[in-house]
């Protein structure tokens, strides 16, 4: 490829948290052509995109918006594809240099598997993949030579503090965590806390299923088996700690006691930028921003006992195998569970954690076998969930 040539990138999730704020970064800085739009169900914003970006085609995971979203494109020449298996089909076949993965879920599986299967690379949103399927989509990317970058902002951080130093001397990752909205909360009252109090996030603005996940911090439990499979660190050297205000994105200690962080308002902006054009930084006008602004930066260890998804991620790490698999679909299913108001929020962990312990652990290396793994922990706790009610 020519030096000032643009790259052409696929959007999968286009329409979420992510996606809207990678086109706004693409918007800023160019850089790139879209060949690849997807979209779960909002067939409509997906049409506006498609007609402002002009892809080669887009996806609808929901085939019965396929003739709406035709319609709405209809003349632009984009292909439409439709379907649960959609986003697959175009990773595995469509022209594109970099895949920006901002699927939530499972869903984002197949096209992490594709984008590396040929030597694509990736830049990652979608942690579940690497909690599904860390080991296989790393040996994939050895033998493709393609590069998984970051675009969660705590594993952003800690790559830009790697940068120019020896693993061999690190001595921790330490992962910052807001604490979510009942860090404060007494613990009796957490056990039946509303949707409403845990989807309000205290200083990021995500879909709802991280969002839940960041209230549980299951999230930074799915963020430590991301860190593991991206910096391949052993699991007793990452750790959390409580940052309430999400300035410090992550830090890494080094064997002489010395610390490297990575700071900044928090604005994902910023990590999509830096995965975007990885190793560069390129000028971005987000705000006027000036260390004398920020609030005080605090810290605290995770209180024993608050957050047991955290333990249950550690747990299922350091099992292995399908574990972490399971993991994944037991709290994709037990998150929408919480949200359509069949569990209580202190019954995401437990039923997650009966359906860990209820698992006959296997090797995860191959897709399929990492497929069933994570249905088996979505359906084992969907049948948790309906025997409570
Ligand atoms: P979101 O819910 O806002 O967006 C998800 C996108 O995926 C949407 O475009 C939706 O249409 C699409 N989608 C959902 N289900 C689908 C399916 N079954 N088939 C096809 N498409 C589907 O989510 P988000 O907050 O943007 O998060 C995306 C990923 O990025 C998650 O893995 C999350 O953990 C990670 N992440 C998000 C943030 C953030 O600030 N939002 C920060 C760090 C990491
Ligand atoms: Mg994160």
């Amino acid at each position: 490829m020519k030096e000032n040539q643009n790259r052409r990138i696929a959007v999968f999730g286009a329409t979420g948290s992510i996606g809207t704020q990678t086109l706004d970064v693409i918007n800023q800085l160019g850089g790139f052509d879209i060949t690849v739009l997807t979209a779960g169900s909002k067939w409509q914003s997906l049409a506006e995109l498609a007609l402002k970006w002009k892809p080669r085609c887009v996806a609808i995971g929901d085939p019965s918006k396929k003739n709406e979203l035709k319609n709405a494109i209809f003349g632009s020449g984009i292909k439409v594809y439709a379907g649960k298996d959609a986003d697959a089909h175009v990773a595995e076949s469509e022209e594109y240099d970099l895949c920006l993965n901002g699927l939530v879920g499972v869903a984002g599986l197949m096209p992490s598997y594709h984008a590396l299967s040929r030597g694509i690379d990736l830049a990652l949103a979608n942690k579940e993949s690497l909690v599904l399927a860390g080991d296989l989509l790393n040996s994939i990317a050895k033998k493709t030579n393609s590069k998984i970058l970051p675009v969660d902002s705590e594993h952003s951080a800690i790559l830009q503090c790697l940068q120019g130093e020896q693993k061999s001397e690190v001595r921790r990752l330490i992962l910052t965590a807001s604490g979510g909205p009942f860090r404060k909360w007494p613990l009796e009252k957490i056990r039946n806390a509303t949707k409403e109090a845990a989807l309000n996030h205290p200083t990021w603005s995500m879909g709802p299923k991280i969002t839940i996940d960041s209230a549980t911090l299951m999230n930074k439990g799915l963020e430590i088996i991301e860190a593991y499979h991206l910096f391949k660190i052993p699991i007793e050297k990452i750790d959390v700690r409580i940052h309430p205000v999400s300035v410090v994105h992550s830090m890494v200690e080094f064997v002489d006691g010395s610390f490297k962080a990575q700071l900044g308002v928090p604005d994902m902006r910023i990590p999509i930028e830096h995965a975007l054009f990885f190793p560069t930084h390129r000028e971005m006008k987000l705000r006027d921003d000036d260390p004398a602004d920020w609030p005080p930066l605090e810290f605290s260890k995770v209180e024993d006992g608050r957050y047991p998804c955290l333990d249950l991620a550690y747990k299922a790490l350091s099992i292995g195998g399908t574990a972490t698999a399971v993991l994944n679909g037991a709290d994709e299913a037990a998150v929408a569970g919480f949200l359509n108001g069949r569990l209580k929020f202190g019954e995401i962990s437990e039923t997650i954690e009966k359906t860990l312990d209820t698992h006959n652990v296997a090797e995860a290396d191959n897709i399929e076998e990492i497929k069933s793994a994570d249905s088996w922990g979505r359906d084992y706790t969907e049948t948790l969930i309906s025997e409570l009610r």
